[in-house]
C-alpha cells in the first residue's frame, strides 16, 4: 500500500508530482515526499501526513528541477516514522540517488542481515532501503547495471521509481504484483501507480510498465530493458476489488467496470429477495451497482459517508457508543425503516467494523439484512504489500461463513466464489495472485502458517 508518481522533462516537475500524489492519496496517508532533480543535484522534501499537510506553495517552489519522483506511504514494513518516509535519498558511488517503492520484499531480512554483516549502516527500517544498499555494494559501474544486479537479488513485490541527477528509472517486479503505468504530457513522460494520476495533470495514458521491465527515462528518451527470466504474472487481484481508485486503469484495464462485473457475478451466484440494495460506501458502491442492475432491485445510497474526517478527531469525554463507526458512515433512517435490505460490501477483513455497522442499520429500523461480499473470504495474510498482515486478524481464518454471519449479526451472508471472482476479471485468470484467498503464494514465503497464527 503506497502510491508513486514520477515525471521527466517538465519545468514544473514538482507541481506535477504534487498533483499526481494528490490523486494517489488513497494509497497511503501516513507520509508523503517529493525529490526533484535540476540536472546537477537532487532536492528533497518529505513529512508525515497527507500530501496537503506536507507541501505548501513555498516548499514546492524550492523543489526546482525538470524531473521528480514522489511517494505517499502506508507502512507495511517499518514503523510510521519520518525517517521511514520516502523517497529515500542517499549517496552512492556515482552520485545522488533517491528511491520510491510500492510493495513488500519477501527476502529483505536476509539481505539486510547480510549487508549489515558486510558493514552497511541502515538509516531506516524499511525494506526499500535494502535496494539502495545493494546498488551501492556491487562491483558494477553504471546505474543500469547496479540496478539490475540489485533487483536480481531481491524477491517479492516492487513497483519502483528512482531518480538521479540525469534520469528517472521505473521498474516493476517480474510477477507484476503492484500496478505501474506510463503516460505522456507534451514532451515529458510521467509514471504512476494508477492512471487517475495522469488525468489530473492531463497526461495521456500510454501503457503499463510491464512486469519485469526496467524503463530508463532521460534526455535520450525511453530505454526499456527486460533483464529477468520470464515468470508467470501474479497481478494483485485485491487492487481491482478494493484498493485502486475506480476511475483508474490498472494492469491496462478499468477498475470501475471490473467492480461492476464482480457485483453482477455475485448476484448470479447468490440472488436475494430484497426491497433495496445498499452499498457500504465508497468502495462497495460499484459492485452494489452491478448487483442491483442485474437483480433489478432498487439501488439506494442508504448509508452516507462523511468525507470530512481528518486524521485525528478529539474523542469526547462523554462516552458515545460506536462513535468511530458512526462518524464515518451514517444510515438514512427514513429510507431503511421496515425494509428488507441487501448490503453489498467489497470485503470483510476482521468483521468487527461490519458488526457495528449492521447494529447501526438495525437501530435504523431495517427489518432484514442480507450481506453479499464481492470477493471470497480472506483466509490468509498478504506478504506482497497489502496490510492485513497477521492471520489472527482475519475473521475467515478462524470462523466458518455461518459463524461469521452470526458474529456480524446478519440474516444471510454470501461471498463471491473464487471462480466467480476470477471470471469477472478483465484478464485471463492465470495472471492473478489470489494467495490471500487460497493460500497459494506465487513467491514462497519464509514464515510458516499454522492453523491459527503465523510463526
Ligand atoms: S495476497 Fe492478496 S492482497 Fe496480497 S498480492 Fe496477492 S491478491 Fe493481492
Amino acid at each position: 500500500m503506497c502510491g508513486i508518481f514520477g515525471v521527466y522533462g517538465h519545468p514544473g516537475a514538482s507541481e506535477l508530482a504534487y498533483l499526481g500524489l494528490y490523486s494517489l492519496q488513497h494509497r497511503g496517508q501516513e507520509s508523503a515526499g517529493i525529490v526533484t532533480s535540476n540536472g546537477r543535484k537532487l532536492c528533497s522534501r518529505k513529512g508525515m501526513g497527507l500530501i496537503s499537510d506536507v507541501f505548501t506553495n513555498q516548499s514546492l517552489n524550492k523543489l526546482k528541477g525538470y524531473a521528480a519522483i514522489g511517494h505517499v506511504r502506508y507502512s507495511t514494513t517499518g514503523s510510521s516514522l519520518l525517517k521511514n518516509a520516502q523517497p529515500f535519498l542517499a549517496n552512492y558511488p556515482e552520485g545522488e540517488i533517491a528511491i520510491a517503492h510500492n510493495g513488500n520484499l519477501t527476502n529483505s531480512k536476509e539481505l539486510r542481515d547480510s549487508l549489515q554483516d558486510r558493514g552497511s549502516i541502515f538509516q531506516t527500517t524499511t525494506d526499500s532501503e535494502v535496494i539502495i544498499h545493494l546498488m551501492a555494494c556491487t562491483s558494477k559501474k553504471s546505474l543500469k547495471d547496479r540496478l539490475i544486479d540489485a533487483l536480481l537479488q531481491i524477491k517479492g513485490a516492487y513497483s519502483l521509481l528512482l531518480i538521479t541527477e540525469k534520469e528517472i528509472v521505473a521498474a516493476r517486479d517480474p510477477n507484476g504484483f503492484r500496478p505501474l503505468c506510463l503516460g505522456k504530457l507534451d514532451n515529458s513522460f510521467v509514471v504512476a501507480s494508477e492512471s487517475c494520476a495522469f488525468d489530473i495533470v492531463q497526461a495521456e495514458y500510454i501503457r503499463e510498465i510491464e512486469p519485469g521491465e526496467i524503463l530508463i527515462i532521460n534526455e535520450k528518451g525511453l530505454t526499456s530493458l527486460r533483464p529477468f527470466p520470464k515468470v508467470q504474472r501474479s497481478l494483485c487481484i485485491f487492487e481491482f476489488i478494493y484498493f485502486a481508485r475506480p476511475d483508474s486503469k490498472i494492469f491496462g484495464k478499468s477498475v470501475y467496470l471490473t467492480r461492476k462485473r464482480l457485483g453482477e457475478k455475485l448476484y448470479g451466484e447468490s440472488p436475494v429477495k430484497s426491497d433495496l440494495i445498499i452499498p457500504i460506501p465508497d468502495s462497495g458502491n460499484y459492485a452494489a451497482l452491478g448487483f442491483a442492475q442485474k437483480s433489478k432491485i432498487n439501488f439506494e445510497l442508504g448509508i452516507i459517508r462523511n468525507h470530512y474526517i481528518g486524521r485525528t478527531f478529539i474523542q469526547p469525554k462523554q462516552e458515545i457508543r460506536d462513535l468511530d463507526v458512526k462518524i464515518k458512515l451514517n444510515p438514512v433512517k427514513e429510507l431503511l425503516k421496515g425494509k428488507r435490505i441487501t448490503v453489498v460490501e467489497d470485503s470483510i477483513v476482521r468483521g468487527t467494523t461490519s458488526r457495528l455497522r449492521m447494529q447501526s442499520l438495525r437501530q435504523s429500523g431495517a427489518k432484514r439484512i442480507d450481506m453479499r461480499v464481492s470477493c471470497p473470504p480472506h483466509r490468509f495474510p498478504c506478504f506482497y504489500g497489502i496490510d492485513f498482515s497477521t492471520r489472527g486478524e482475519l475473521i475467515a481464518s478462524s470462523h466458518s461463513i455461518e459463524e461469521t454471519r452470526k458474529f456480524i449479526g446478519l440474516d444471510s451472508l454470501s461471498y463471491l466464489s473464487l471462480e466467480g471472482m476470477l471470471d469477472a476479471m478483465p484478464l485471463p485468470r492465470e495472471n492473478f495472485c489470489v494467495a490471500c484467498f487460497n493460500g497459494k503464494y506465487p513467491i514462497p514465503i519464509h514464515q510458516k502458517i499454522s492453523k491459527y497464527s503465523l510463526e
